[in-house]
């Protein structure tokens, strides 16, 4: 069975980007090993790659925008909805390449709160996680998450996805080419290292020398984040070079195992 990898992320954080390279990187192998994409962005005008099933194939999203007089958010959300509805044609579709293909890939609206807290949201990412092993490559743009508080408010927005769709994640740190992101990696494996930092960034004391509010639960919250580190993987990739591509489809591996160790029984259990 192949492995559905749903990405998601900020816009501008290189989805687009990284969906193209991973699909490059699978073209490369040997066998060359070509993924199934699903495009799912009804408002992109533009996608690197030749996807197997598109959105924009079914619905156009400048009608939906007219018809029911909406804007550009209404709009793509209205053309998920009405996507959606047909969903089960779709993973039909897929069902029948399952033994032909590895890897299937979503790509998501680039305004990820569509995607990530729509009901057509949950109801894609459930129907798609019954029926084949699933992770969520959550892409960071690593340039702009050097800045501590901007860290932490960034993970705490991967905690909420993982707490919502309870399947195995892997933090994708992109653009590694113009910041590496160990600096990540370590406050992920030491908060006392990310608190140093934070209290570099912040000041640690109001000017009546009281800890600042936002020093005291940045404190708190880096507690949650620890719980929250731990059952993750984190890979570094330039999707531009290609960097770390390999580590992250070591990391779906895992990842898969993990989906039929810890998700799968679940699963079954609620059926
Ligand atoms: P999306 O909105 O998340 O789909 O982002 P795009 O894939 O359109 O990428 C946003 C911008 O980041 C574009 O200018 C890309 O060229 C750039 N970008 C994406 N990945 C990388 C990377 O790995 N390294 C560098 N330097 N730039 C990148």
């Amino acid at each position: 069975k192949p492995v559905a990898i749903i990405t998601i992320g900020m816009a501008g954080a290189g989805k687009s980007t990284f969906v193209q390279r991973i699909n490059s990187y699978l073209h490369s192998q040997n066998p060359p090993s070509p993924p199934y994409i699903l495009n799912l962005d009804p408002a992109v005008t533009h996608v690197p790659y030749e996807a197997n099933i598109d959105i924009r194939d079914t619905v156009n999203y400048q009608e939906v925008m007219k018809q029911y007089n909406l804007g550009p958010n209404g709009g793509i959300l209205t053309a998920l909805n009405l996507f959606t509805t047909k969903f089960d044609q779709v993973l039909e579709l897929v069902e029948k390449r399952a033994d032909d293909v590895d890897y299937v890939i979503l790509d998501t609206p680039g305004q990820i709160e569509i995607f990530t807290w729509s009901a057509s949201g949950a109801i894609i990412t459930d129907a798609v996680a019954s029926s084949l092993p699933t992770v969520v490559a959550y892409v960071i743009d690593t340039p702009r998450t050097t800045a501590p508080a901007t860290f932490m408010s960034n993970m705490l927005y991967a905690c909420s996805i993982l707490y919502k769709t309870k399947l195995p994640f892997i933090l994708v740190f992109n653009k590694t080419d113009v910041q590496p992101h160990d600096f990540a990696i370590e406050w992920m494996n030491d908060f006392e290292e990310f608190q140093a930092a934070l209290s570099t960034h912040e000041g640690t004391r109001d000017s009546e020398g009281e800890p600042t509010y936002m020093n005291s639960l940045m404190n708190s919250m880096s507690l949650v984040l620890d719980e929250f580190y731990k059952g993750l993987k984190a890979v570094g990739v330039s999707s531009v070079t290609g960097d770390g591509i390999k580590e992250f489809f070591d990391a779906v591996q895992t990842s898969r195992h993990e989906y039929e160790k810890d998700y799968l029984p679940e699963l079954q259990r609620a059926r």
